[in-house]
């Protein structure tokens, strides 16, 4: 087995096959797929990082500037696009099972919760008022 086609586990030192150009690379893949508990915990976090990515990205097309609903507006209040964001990651992490929000200017209410199938839901509500005072 020549050095150029293994890597090395960067938590239990173990060697394995990997066929990845650089060294780095190949630590990595082999760190990713090793089957020593901290391994595990590892590919527990990738996974982890990838659902707050995807969650991002809903909360971005729900609320931010990425938002494709002709009937609402982009929530200019950054701080509740962030504050969504955690409330996600914490979703995410087990550590809430549901929280709302309210932003001051527009109103609109942001509320993550976690089904029973574990999926963590994205929900935008905006209140539409009319009113006139003469
Ligand atoms: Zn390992």
């Amino acid at each position: 087995m020549s050095e150029q086609m293994t890597g090395v586990c960067s938590y239990c030192g173990q060697t394995k096959i990997a066929d990845n150009p650089s060294e780095k690379e190949r630590n990595y893949t082999v760190t990713k797929n090793c089957d020593c508990s901290e391994g595990q915990g590892f590919r527990k976090e990738e996974r982890i990082k990838d659902k707050i990515e995807k969650a991002n990205h809903q909360i971005n097309i729900l609320f931010g500037q990425d938002q494709q609903n002709q009937h609402t507006e982009p929530v200019q209040n950054q701080r509740f696009i962030e504050l969504m964001q955690e409330l996600a990651e914490a979703a995410i992490r087990d550590l809430i099972r549901k929280a709302s929000i309210e932003d001051e200017d527009s109103g609109t209410k942001g509320t993550i919760s976690v089904n029973t199938k574990k999926e963590v839901k994205i929900e935008r509500g905006d209140t539409f008022k009319q009113s006139r005072t003469v």
